[in-house]
C-alpha cells in the first residue's frame, strides 16, 4: 500500500495550495481527483467559466460602450451560445494545463479516482486503474460542493438548468427564469440582461445580497431594473413544469405564474461528501453537507482537515486557496504562517461589478460603532467620464474618533481591483487621512478613494 505524510482529497483552489504546501515543507504528498481534469468547480464549471463568459457578454453586448456610442450599440447584431462559449473551453483548457504543471513541477503525486474513508488513516482511491488503498499521516479534505438538488424543480439539463450546465444551453432562450438572488443568481442575471435577453429573478428573501452593503444593493437593483430585469422577491418557487412548446413556467407559492424559455436554479450548493464516508474516519457533517472545522480547519479528526467550500461561508475561490495554506502550515505545526481574515475581500461580478471588504453600515449601527461614511460618484471623478462609467461609486466607512478605515464598498468599473487599495490601507491600520493625503493618479478611478476622503471627513464636521 502507498504511504504518504500527507494526502489531499479535491484538486480545485483549496487542495491545490494544501499540496503545494505539504510538498514546500519537505513532504510526500497525493492528491486525489475524481474528474479526468484538475481544478475543481473553480475551473470547471464555477468561476472561470462564469468569469470568461462574462467578458464575452461585455465584449459582444458592447455594454461598456453604450453610453459613449450610444444604448443600441452593439458588435455583434445576433449574439449566439457559440459566440460566448469559444473563449470558455480556451481559457478552461490554458488554466488546467497551468494547474498540472504546478502539480507536476512540484512533485505532487495526482491519484485520479474517487477516495473514501476506510479509517482515519486509510482511504480507498476508485478510478479507472480500478481501486487501491493508500495510506496517509494526514488528510485535507477539500472535495468542495454541488448544486443542491430541490424536489421542486427537477433539473433537465436542456431548459431547466443549474449553475454548473449553465455552458450546455444549446442556445439562447428569449426570456430566462432565475431562481436564487444570491451570487451566483444574481451575476448570471446581469449577464443574460446586458444580451437583451428578459430575465425574472425569483428569490424568497426581501432582498438581494442580502450580506453586502444594503445601499450598493439598491444600487445594483437600479441598474437590473434598468436592464429590464424583473424582480420577484419575497416569492418562493412552488413547482416547475415544462410546457409542450419548449417554455417552462414556475408557479410560485403566492399563486403567480411566471414563464421563461429557460429557468436557471441557483438556490444553494451542498458538500461533495456523498462519496467520502466519513463515518468511517469519525466525521460527521451537517444537513447542508459542510463539515465542521475548529479555527486551524481540524476536524473532529486530529489528523484530518478540511477546508474550502466543503466547510461553508464564505466559498469564495479566494479563501479556499488561503484554508489550504493555512491548515498545512498547521498539520505541519507552524503557527508562523497567518492571513488577514477580517480583510478579505468580496468581489461580486454582476453587471456593474461590486466589491467590498470589513464592514457594512447594517452591521455597524448593529454593533454602536461611531461611524462615518464617505462616497465618491464615478461621475465626479474625469476617469469615470472617460470610460463612460458614470453611475460607479465608492463609499468608505471610517471611525468617527479614530478615523479607523472599517469598511470600503465599491460598486462599478473595476471595483473587484480597487477595493485591494482600501484592503491594503485597512490591514496596515490606516486611517481616512492616508487617502486625503496621498496623491493618486489622474485620471485614474483609484482617485475615488481622495475623493470620498474629503466628503467624509467634511460630513464629520456636519453631523448629518
Ligand atoms: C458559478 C460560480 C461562480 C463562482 N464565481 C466565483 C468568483 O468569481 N470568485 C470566487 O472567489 N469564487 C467563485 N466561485 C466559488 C469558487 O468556485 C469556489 O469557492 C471554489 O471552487 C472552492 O474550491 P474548493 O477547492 O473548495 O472546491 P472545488 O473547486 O469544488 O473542487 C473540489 C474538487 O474535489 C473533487 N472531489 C469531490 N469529491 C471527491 C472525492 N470523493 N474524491 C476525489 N475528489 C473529489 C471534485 O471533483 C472537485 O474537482 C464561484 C462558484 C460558482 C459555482
Amino acid at each position: 500500500m502507498n504511504t504518504y505524510d500527507l494526502l489531499v482529497i479535491g484538486s480545485g483552489p483549496a487542495g491545490q495550495r494544501a499540496a503545494i504546501a505539504g510538498v514546500k515543507k519537505g513532504k510526500r504528498v497525493a492528491l486525489a481527483e475524481t474528474r479526468n481534469v484538475v481544478g475543481g468547480v473553480c475551473i470547471n464549471t464555477g468561476t472561470i467559466p462564469s468569469k470568461t463568459l462574462r467578458e464575452a457578454v461585455l465584449h459582444f453586448s458592447g455594454y461598456n460602450y453604450r453610453s459613449t456610442y450610444g444604448l443600441n450599440y452593439r458588435v455583434k447584431e445576433k449574439i449566439s451560445m457559440d459566440d460566448l462559449t469559444f473563449r470558455v473551453q480556451h481559457v478552461i483548457k490554458t488554466e488546467i494545463e497551468v494547474i498540472q504543471a504546478q502539480l507536476s513541477r512540484n512533485g505532487v503525486e495526482v491519484l485520479n479516482g474517487t477516495a473514501s474513508f476506510q479509517d482515519s488513516h486509510t482511504v480507498k482511491i476508485t478510478g479507472p486503474a480500478g481501486m487501491s488503498p493508500v495510506q496517509a499521516e494526514h488528510i485535507v479534505i477539500a472535495v468542495g460542493t454541488k448544486p443542491a438538488a430541490s424536489t421542486k424543480v427537477s433539473i433537465n439539463g436542456r431548459n431547466i438548468i443549474n449553475s454548473d450546465q449553465i455552458l450546455e444551453l444549446q442556445e439562447l432562450p428569449k426570456t430566462l427564469l432565475v431562481v436564487g438572488g444570491g451570487v451566483i443568481g444574481v451575476e448570471y442575471t446581469c449577464m443574460f440582461a446586458a444580451l437583451g435577453i428578459r430575465v425574472v429573478l425569483i428569490e424568497k428573501r426581501p432582498t438581494l445580497l442580502e450580506f453586502a452593503d444594503h445601499e450598493i444593493v439598491e444600487a445594483l437593483s437600479y441598474h437590473l431594473r434598468d436592464s429590464r430585469v424583473t424582480m420577484r422577491l419575497n416569492e418562493e418557487v412552488e413547482s416547475v413544469e415544462e410546457q409542450e412548446d419548449g417554455t417552462v413556467v414556475a408557479n410560485l407559492e403566492s399563486k403567480k405564474k411566471v414563464s421563461g424559455g429557460a429557468l436557471l436554479y441557483a438556490v444553494g450548493r451542498s458538500g461533495n461528501i456523498d462519496e467520502l464516508n466519513l463515518t468511517a474516519a469519525g466525521i460527521e457533517a451537517d444537513s447542508r453537507g459542510r463539515i465542521p472545522v475548529d479555527k486551524d480547519y481540524r476536524t473532529k479528526t486530529p489528523n484530518i482537515f478540511a477546508v474550502g467550500d466543503v466547510i461553508g461561508f464564505p466559498s469564495l475561490a479566494s479563501v479556499s486557496m488561503e484554508q489550504g495554506r493555512i491548515a498545512v502550515a498547521r498539520i505541519f505545526g507552524d503557527e508562523t504562517v497567518r492571513s488577514h481574515a477580517e480583510a478579505y475581500p468580496y468581489g461580486i461580478y454582476t453587471i456593474p461589478e461590486i466589491s467590498f471588504i470589513g464592514k457594512t453600515e447594517e452591521q455597524l449601527t448593529e454593533e454602536d460603532v461611531p461611524y462615518e461614511v464617505g462616497v465618491a460618484y464615478y461621475r465626479e471623478i474625469a476617469r469615470g467620464q472617460i470610460s463612460g462609467d458614470t453611475t460607479g461609486r465608492l463609499k468608505l466607512i471610517f471611525h468617527r474618533e479614530t478615523r479607523a478605515i472599517l469598511g470600503v464598498h465599491i460598486i462599478g468599473e473595476g471595483a473587484t481591483e480597487l477595493v485591494h487599495i482600501g484592503q491594503a490601507v485597512m490591514v496596515l491600520n490606516g486611517t481616512i487621512d492616508y487617502f486625503v493625503d496621498t496623491v493618486f493618479n489622474y485620471p485614474t478611478l483609484a482617485e475615488c478613494y481622495k475623493a470620498a476622503a474629503f466628503n467624509g471627513i467634511n460630513r464629520l464636521a456636519r453631523f448629518d
